[in-house]
């Protein structure tokens, strides 16, 4: 397998669609472009990358992006954990677990753990895509799927015929109705508070490189810096009654966030009141599939597996899709029915478990105090967190790909 950049050689392989210039997608474009396959992404928006808050990006995450060769770029801003998953109680602050990442987490997994704004993700991972393979302002309205192509359309009336298409195109995925059950996803009765607050606002705890969490009944909050610690990411997760709003752009006041945390620990209550006017997100939901690879098409990222950010691994997950799907079309070229479904089959299980435990962070972070409260404390009093999640952590997914990978079996067809 020859996975050295193939920059500027002649596009060979199949031709490929990506829809979707989210993180999956440009994730997925820069793998192809440096196995020296050619791809097209479509994204409905006029530019890239405007929007957003702050992430973790995990080793498993930091080791794809580096081997892109762009790793310093995302570096430039992001901010290095010192402490990660430092979970506290809600009222007093107790610290009931945490992560000592320095010097450990290299030596673990060799590559540390950063907090980053998405948009810097987004631009290590655009820097790493051709100028020339990205088509902006171009809204999918649906694909279908012939013997020889797939075939996407877009609502300007043009159309775009490829050997492969991968659905990068998030929650509300059109790819996904083509292949996979057409339901909308369902809203999750939470939704996130989110904030940015400058540095020089923020109380000096929350200043830290930690990622700090810290639990209680019915809510969570978790906070840390980003933007070279120019600022503080402040996500809460709380009830969302009858509010089903979805958008980077709807607000909350700060006294509707501080209400949801009333009686919390005053120091966290002075960080929302820093916060400025917040933003308000409806949570969605939907299960795991079961199949995401069809024919031709296959998906990608929150598409494919869209979670609830209890694990901060939803981007993470997608990078590691993209690095997989590629591998799995360089190893099959000439028949990409069977390297989708391969790829599906090295990613379904992993994914789906991220899916099912992202999931059931609800329950245990929301916990009401209580005796199930007090089990929960003590187990994560115990251990090492940092080995704990070695098996997310230690994942390297171009080597799971040899390890794994036999493209013997052709797909299943109708
Ligand atoms: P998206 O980012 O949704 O991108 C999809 C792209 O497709 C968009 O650009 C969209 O415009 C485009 N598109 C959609 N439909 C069409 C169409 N019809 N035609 C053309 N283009 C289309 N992950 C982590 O790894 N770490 C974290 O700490 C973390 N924290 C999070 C906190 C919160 C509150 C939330 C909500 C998520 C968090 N995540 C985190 C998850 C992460 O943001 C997502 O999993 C990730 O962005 C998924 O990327 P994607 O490319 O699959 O989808």
């Amino acid at each position: 397998m020859n996975l050295s950049p193939q920059h500027g050689s002649t596009p060979s392989g199949p031709r490929i669609a990506v829809l979707g210039g989210g993180i999956g997608g440009l994730a997925a474009a820069a793998f192809l472009y440096r196995a020296g396959l050619h791809a097209t992404v479509f994204e409905q928006a006029p530019a890239l990358g405007a929007v957003g808050a702050g992430l973790v990006v995990s080793p498993n995450a930091v080791r794809l992006i580096r081997r892109l060769g762009h790793l310093e770029s995302l570096l430039e801003k992001a901010v290095p954990l010192e402490v990660g998953w430092e979970f506290r109680r809600w009222e007093s602050g107790e610290v009931l677990s945490a992560e000592q990442l320095t010097g450990r987490c290299e030596e673990l997994y060799g590559e540390r753990t950063y907090v980053a704004h998405r948009v810097d993700l987004l631009e290590s991972l655009i820097v790493a895509v051709p100028e020339e393979w990205l088509r902006l302002g171009k809204r999918c309205i649906g694909v279908t799927q012939y013997s020889e192509v797939a075939e996407l359309k877009f609502d300007d009336d043009t159309t775009f015929s490829a050997d492969v298409v991968i659905g990068a195109d998030g929650v509300h995925s059109v790819v996904r109705g083509a292949i996979a059950e057409a339901e909308p996803a369902q809203y999750s009765g939470m939704c996130a508070y989110r904030a940015i607050v400058p540095a020089e606002a923020a109380p000096e705890f929350a200043r830290r490189p930690a990622q700090t969490l810290w639990i209680g009944p019915d809510h969570h909050l978790v906070h840390y810096p980003i933007s070279s610690g120019t600022a503080v990411n402040l996500v809460a997760f709380a009830p969302a009654g009858d509010f089903t709003e979805e958008s980077w752009s709807t607000k909350a006041t700060i006294e509707e966030f501080l209400d949801e945390f009333a009686g919390w620990d005053p120091r966290l209550t002075d960080l929302i009141r820093a916060a400025g006017i917040p933003g308000r997100w409806a949570l969605l939901d939907r299960a795991p599939l079961t199949q995401w690879s069809h024919g031709r098409i296959t998906l990608l990222g929150d598409a494919a597996h869209p979670m609830f950010p209890f694990f901060a691994q939803g981007a993470a997950q997608a990078i590691d899709d993209a690095a997989v799907l590629a591998q799995c079309l360089t190893l099959d070229p000439d028949n990409p029915e069977n390297a989708l479904k391969a790829y599906e089959q090295l990613r379904i299980e992993r994914t789906t478990k991220v899916q099912q435990l992202s999931h059931a962070r609800k329950d245990i972070n929301h916990l009401p105090d209580g005796p199930a409260q007090q089990e929960r404390d003590a187990a994560l009093a115990q251990g090492d967190p940092l080995v704990k999640n070695a098996w997310l952590y230690g994942y390297d997914a171009e080597s799971w790909v040899k390890e794994e990978h036999a493209p013997t079996a052709g797909p299943e067809r109708d």
